[in-house]
């Protein structure tokens, strides 16, 4: 998962009256019966139809997203303790050789695995508008993201067991200072001169995060891999719906124990599996979406 100026465009909104009334499968949202007249009037005209409404106010308010978020890292801590007993052990099905004398490392995505961007999630549904390259390069510029629940603890206690912490992330490679720099004022003991923090694009052979999980294979032994998009985990990731699945369920055996998700209902890949790749516009995507629907009744 990403966040990039790059990637297809998702969480787009605006879909018109007639989408809904054509489309319609699903209660429109609740109106506010005394709203103040002046929040009704700064509010878009489809405030109540965005499709990231549900998923960042999730994210940004439920109880139950930030208990996920510690008991994913709970979990984590203790399968680095597990794994630390066990030279064989390693979260990297290509990690072969002898591994066992490399210092230990725990590889994790940075954007909604440790960092939370709902700021710009947000930002997106206020100012009523999809995907937009230039509002994410002003966020992630800006260095505004914070810290997940649990996250500071975790990556502390892998400095504190002599376990490398490593993120790989999929943020663009100029914006490189910012986002460690983002990392270091929240408190994430990554290292300062950023030679543990892998950005997509900074040398010509990372066109993706397997090819930097290798590289970083060569130097530490992988204990764990944490992310929130199977993309974290595994190549080959932007296929269909089920093969996504299968991808997932061939490696059942690493979840929960060397692979450790958190999570996103907000876009990743999984999102973009919803519709065809040569998709024309916001309104054949939502109509993509919507045949993906599985009701009862018809
Ligand atoms: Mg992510």
């Amino acid at each position: 998962m990403k966040l990039r100026p790059s990637r297809p465009r998702r969480g787009v909104l605006v879909f018109a009256a007639a989408v809904v009334s054509a489309c319609a499968t699903r209660a429109p949202a609740p109106q506010p019966a005394a709203a103040p007249a002046a929040a009704a009037a700064a509010r878009p005209a489809s405030w109540e139809t965005h499709e990231l409404l549900d998923a960042v106010l999730w994210a940004q308010t439920a109880a139950e997203h930030d208990a996920l978020c510690r008991q994913a890292f709970v979990l984590a801590a203790e399968r680095v303790e597990q794994a630390l007993r066990d030279p064989r052990w390693t979260a990297l099905p290509s990690q072969t050789g002898d591994y066992g004398s490399l210092p230990p490392a725990v590889v994790f995505d940075a954007d909604e695995t440790i960092i939370d961007n709902t700021g710009f999630e947000a930002e997106m549904i206020k100012e009523n508008k999809g995907f937009d390259g230039e509002l994410l390069r002003e966020w992630e510029m800006a260095g505004r993201a914070t810290a997940l629940p649990g996250a500071l603890e975790f990556v502390r206690f892998l400095k504190e067991k002599g376990v490398e912490p490593i993120v790989i992330t999929n943020r663009d490679a100029p914006r490189k200072p910012a986002v460690v720099k983002n990392l270091l004022d929240l408190g994430f003991p990554v290292r300062a001169d950023g030679s543990t923090v892998l950005l997509r694009g900074e040398r010509k052979e990372w066109p993706d995060k397997e090819s930097r999980r290798v590289f970083v294979s060569r130097s530490f032994r992988v204990l764990l891999l944490l992310g929130d998009d199977l993309g974290d985990f595994l190549p080959g990731v932007d296929t269909t719906v089920d093969g996504r699945r299968e991808l997932a369920e061939s490696h059942r055996d690493y979840w929960g124990s060397r692979w450790i998700l958190l999570p996103n209902a907000m876009y990743g890949s999984w999102e973009r599996a919803l519709y065809p790749r040569d998709v024309k516009g916001d309104r054949e995507r939502l109509r993509a979406k919507y045949d993906k629907l599985r009701g009862f009744r018809k």
